[in-house]
């Protein structure tokens, strides 16, 4: 099978490489498995699959819907979606709409902090007129020298309850993991380890959670959490009977995150995602 990457953005959202490209990338990067799974849309997965079929890399359809939970944004990444499900295309373009909403709104409260033009400086690092994300207007604050890097953007303005914070009206973690079955995908818990909730108590009432509501995977590697999450990671895997799942979360070569596949393997011992998906015997 080879290396295996089950989370990665495009153009499509905050990545910085189109579909294609992002393919290419992956493969340069020694991918042989792979998934596009843009925030809240699936509009880069028709080029990148057609990509991966080019270039020879097995392809999995996906997508990584925000939600909400205990004040806290959660991702829910559906993996061998129908990315042409009425259904999911009706409710994420609605949710592209939102974003942008959210982005006029996060611009006025920057000109309020007396940072004007905001929405259009944080346009101008997104390759599509829509779906505006933190982190095009954590670039925004770095081209001009508010903030020194991506961290301190999010550390002062963008994080939740920060000073240009607006929530975005997603809906609940059961909610997607309906949307992601709708579409005859699986759904899996993304980077639980990167959730900085106020009490630990928290983070196993959110996995409890989903997996109570259907949720089938988790991501026990994962570039945007810790290495040493994992151990953790894999005993919520073996309790609540999820199946594990392995992704990079690569946005940028510029970022600090692994390069596609370069997030780790995924360690042996229990079902993964690829089994359910049925493209791998164990
Ligand atoms: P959004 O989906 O528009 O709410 O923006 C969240 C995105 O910002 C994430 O998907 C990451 O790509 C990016 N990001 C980078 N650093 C952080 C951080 N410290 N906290 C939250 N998001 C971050
Ligand atoms: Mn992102
Ligand atoms: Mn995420
Ligand atoms: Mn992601």
């Amino acid at each position: 099978m080879g290396t295996l990457d089950l989370h990665m953005h495009s153009t499509a959202s905050d990545g910085s490489l189109a579909p294609d490209a992002l393919v290419r990338f992956a493969r340069e990067c020694g991918v042989r498995t792979m998934a596009l799974t843009d925030h809240d849309t699936v509009a880069g997965v028709d080029l990148a699959q057609r990509t991966a079929q080019l270039e020879g890399l097995t392809f999995v359809t996906g997508i990584e819907i925000s939600t909400i939970y205990a004040g806290k944004n959660i991702h829910v990444v559906g993996l061998g979606i129908n990315p042409h499900d009425e259904e999911l295309l009706a409710v994420t373009t609605t949710m592209c709409s939102e974003r942008d909403r959210r982005a006029v709104l996060m611009a006025e409260r920057f000109a309020e902090l007396g940072i004007e033009g905001m929405f259009e400086e944080a346009m101008t690092f997104s390759a599509r007129e829509s779906n505006l994300s933190r982190l095009h207007f954590a670039k925004a604050l770095m081209k001009r020298g508010i903030v020194k890097n991506q961290q301190e953007a999010f550390d002062k303005y963008l994080g939740e309850g920060k000073l240009a914070y607006v929530a975005a009206p997603w809906g609940s973690v059961a909610d997607a993991v309906e949307l992601i079955h709708k579409a005859r995908g699986i759904a899996v818990l993304a980077h639980p380890g990167r959730y900085s909730f106020s009490a630990d108590w928290q983070l196993d009432a959110l996995v409890e959670g989903f997996a109570e509501c259907g949720g089938d995977g988790i991501e026990v590697v994962s570039g945007s959490q810790s290495p040493s999450f994992t151990e953790k990671a894999l005993q919520f895997a073996r309790f609540y009977g999820l199946a594990i799942s392995t992704g990079s979360d690569f946005h940028s070569e510029a970022g600090t995150r692994p390069v596609p596949g370069a997030q780790g393997e995924l360690p042996s011992g229990l079902p993964t995602v690829m089994k359910m998906l049925g493209l791998e015997s164990v």
